[in-house]
């Protein structure tokens, strides 16, 4: 429907910058301590060993685009990826095929409909609709490039871990309490397979799928992965470009639509960011150009996103003017 990439626009990035060190570092302190007795929410047990997660768990971490680091609270502990490894595998994706691939087998619109809904697919003839829900996510899986299922597992971490600027280890109790307890994403990537949307073996993708599903990071890995979108494509603390300009452009065009659940439209009308967030209590948010906020509780609202993670991201985009839709009159 469009063309590729009209020749007379020139693509321009104006997206003005964050204030001070200062008051980054006050914003995260003082939305921490704001927050730290709110306990509303429940933490995930329908995958068994997220059940194991302290509720009191909260970590705050910003990381601009220029490297700068800023840490709140339970910034350091480790956690399972879950789902937000599905907005960098998509990248991934995007890099090594194409805007229009990705556009075409996939799809890039929101269902809707919750994250492991069979009815999505149903209701859209097959198709897994967007990378940001369970099928989807397994159908882009399927198209990391690798000969066999070690060699693309391989090529996901290593993907994921130049995102971090470290190298990401599987946490091997998540991912066998996913593996035995993940027949619904079987059944999702069997019934793909029954309208032949996925290219590889429905089983191993999904094996895959729940390997990149179980990598710990930190609320300040997720800041770090998200700077790097924001960033143009670019490590912003190893400086090693991970993917295109266009690739982290497109991740969060994606981001702001399909990112947060069936609360997509709410979260952006609230915070103004592309975000994504997992059920083990991560959110990543992005702000192009300036940075991004990486946040951890465990405690998850009923549509899967963290509780208190939400309000910190409101806050923090609010008090440091990073939500991408505000402007103040040019005079
Ligand atoms: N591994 C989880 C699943 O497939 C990810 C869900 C999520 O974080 O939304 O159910």
């Amino acid at each position: 429907m469009f063309e590729a990439e009209p020749p007379t626009v020139k693509q321009l990035a104006l997206t003005g910058s964050l204030p001070t060190d200062t008051a980054i570092g006050q914003t995260l302190t003082d939305v921490h301590l704001r927050y730290s007795d709110l306990d509303d929410g429940e933490v995930a047990d329908y995958i068994p060993i997220l059940a194991e997660a302290d509720p009191a768990w909260f970590g705050l971490s910003l990381v601009e685009a220029t490297g700068d680091v800023h840490e709140a609270g339970d910034s350091a502990i480790g956690f399972s990826i879950q789902s937000i490894s599905k907005a960098f595998v998509f990248a991934l994706v995007c890099h090594a095929r194409s805007h229009e691939y990705v556009h075409e087998r996939i799809g890039v619109n929101n269902t809707g409909l919750a994250y492991n809904s069979v009815m999505a697919i149903e209701l859209n003839h097959g198709s897994p609709m967007n990378s940001m829900v369970n099928a989807g996510a397994i159908a882009t899986t399927a198209l990391i490039p690798g000969q066999t299922p070690a060699e693309k597992w391989e090529n996901i971490r290593t993907g994921l871990s130049q995102f971090a600027g470290r190298q990401l280890e599987l946490d091997g109790r998540v991912y066998h309490s996913e593996s035995t307890t993940n027949q619904r994403n079987k059944a999702l990537a069997r019934l793909l397979e029954s309208y032949g949307r996925i290219i590889t073996d429905p089983l191993d993708t999904v094996d895959i799928y729940t390997r990149q599903c179980s990598l710990t990071v930190t609320a300040r890995d997720l800041a770090i992965m998200g700077a790097t979108l924001a960033d143009g494509g670019v490590n912003p603390l190893t400086k090693q470009r991970v993917v295109s300009a266009e690739v982290a452009r497109d991740t969060l065009a994606l981001l702001a639509s399909c990112g947060m659940y069936e609360n997509s439209g709410e979260w952006l009308f609230e915070i103004g960011l592309p975000a994504k967030s997992g059920v083990s209590g991560g959110i990543v948010a992005i702000a192009p150009g300036k940075g991004a906020l990486g946040t951890f509780s465990p405690r998850l609202d009923t549509a899967g996103n963290s509780v208190r993670g939400q309000r910190a991201c409101f806050h923090v985009s609010r008090a440091l003017g990073m939500n991408l839709f505000a402007s103040t009159p040019a005079r």
